[in-house]
């Protein structure tokens, strides 16, 4: 018998670009001894940003402890102090009972949309966005639904794009806020408008704040939580992977806000999940408490002279004096998305050209669609990586730039 080993049917419509066909060519390239400069994914380890001392002590020291499995939910005084953090932030109705551990955001994103979605949900999922939000209400059954960001108004949500796409099958929005690629922060003025449509449609909102700490220039960033009272259902995300600079321990949190009693058959749903996959890593939810009490170094590298700021302006200034490029620039989170003048280049697939640098200059960025954009005309680089390698990738796409014609 030689049948076909298939995958399930239930990922036909489940798409995860940032990791596909383009890593597997930049792997390719390694294996013949190519150097990559990787400008793909928001980890910053790699470039050199190491995690603050008191994290990895505490995460060591609390290590023989960590042995078994802990309450699902997770670790009681982690989750006490995501309250407390919570509550300095202005999140006044949150208790420990409605914070659940996760490895990571990602894992909470997914077994939250598994716990809600049927097949005829639909979630309103901002275009551009992170692609996870699309493929885990994909993977969850229900259907995923772009509203435009506006790139004119500073990628700002374009609220009439996004109220008539709301339909009487629509359960929620997802808002990402500082926002991955676009590097938006929303005002005050623009968290009301997503609360106000929530209210007045009967909508939850999903608030993706993984980014809350990393803003640039002094501002500041509210949590949409603290606006949506004890009527809208608002679920919280948040983590150590950015601010902390440990994607690799896997440590995100999730806080369940508004009114809790009507929506108590889908918290039994995501307690049920919870429960299934045991806990998450117990070792880093040891950090959770030192990382979010105490000094904030990640404060340090968004001064105006801090390292994340100088990598941001460097990259922003450099990308606007290439020919045939505009970037808007980034107010939060690690990313620059800037757009490509399509006609001038002659660019119809997007990923084709992300594919035709790496070939040629050995710079791996990611494309737009990716991202769930509408149009091949724009791509995504992380600005991790130290001014002289920036300046290094971007004088090379200068250069491949000037000639290339798809
Ligand atoms: N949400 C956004 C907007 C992200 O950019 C990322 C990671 O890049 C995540 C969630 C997932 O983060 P985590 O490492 O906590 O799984």
């Amino acid at each position: 018998m030689n049948t076909p080993i298939d995958q399930a049917r239930k990922l036909e419509n489940v798409r995860y670009d940032i990791r596909g066909r383009i890593l597997d060519k930049t792997e390719e390239l390694e294996d013949q001894g190519h150097t990559i400069l990787r400008l793909n994914v928001g980890n910053p380890a790699p470039f050199g940003f190491e995690a603050p001392d008191e994290i990895m002590m505490a995460m060591i020291r609390n290590l023989p402890t960590a042995q078994g499995y802990c309450d699902s939910r997770g670790l009681y005084s982690a989750r006490t102090a995501v309250v407390q953090y919570y509550q300095t932030r202005g999140i006044t109705d949150v208790t420990v009972d409605e914070i659940y551990l996760g490895n990571g955001v990602s894992e909470l994103i997914t077994l939250t949309m598994q716990a809600l979605c049927n097949p005829e949900d639909e979630i309103l999922i901002p275009a551009p966005d992170y692609p996870l939000w699309t493929a885990s209400v994909s993977l969850a059954g229900g259907t995923p639904v772009h509203y435009l960001t506006d790139e004119s108004q500073g990628w700002a949500p374009d609220f009439d794009d996004l109220e008539a796409r709301i339909t009487p099958r629509t359960r929620g929005i997802v808002v990402i806020n500082p926002n991955n690629p676009t590097g938006a922060v929303y005002s005050t003025e623009v968290l009301q408008r997503f609360v106000d449509l929530a209210r007045k449609h009967d909508l939850m909102l999903f608030a993706d704040e993984i980014y809350e700490k990393i803003v640039y220039d002094g501002r500041s960033m509210t949590n949409l939580a603290t606006m949506t009272g004890r009527d809208v259902l608002c679920l919280t995300y948040s983590g150590l992977s950015k601010a902390y600079r440990v994607c690799g321990f896997r440590a995100g949190w999730l806080a369940i806000t508004g009114p809790l009693e009507r929506a108590s058959s889908f918290i039994e749903g995501i307690k049920l999940l919870a429960n299934m996959r045991m806990c998450a890593n117990v070792p880093a939810q040891h950090a959770i408490q030192t990382a979010l009490g105490g000094r904030q170094s990640i404060e340090d590298l968004l001064l105006p002279q801090g390292r994340l700021t100088a990598q941001r302006d460097l990259a922003h200034t450099t990308l606007n004096s290439i020919d045939g490029i505009s970037c808007q620039q980034a107010d939060g989170a690690l990313y620059l998305f800037p757009k490509l003048d399509v006609d001038k280049f002659g660019i119809v697939d997007d990923e084709r050209f992300v594919l035709d640098l790496l070939e040629s200059e050995k710079i791996l960025v990611s494309h737009g669609r990716a991202f769930n954009w509408i149009e091949p005309d724009h791509f995504r680089l992380v600005t991790l990586p130290n001014t002289d390698d920036l300046s290094t990738a971007l004088e090379r796409l200068g250069n491949f730039l000037s000639s290339y014609s798809q």
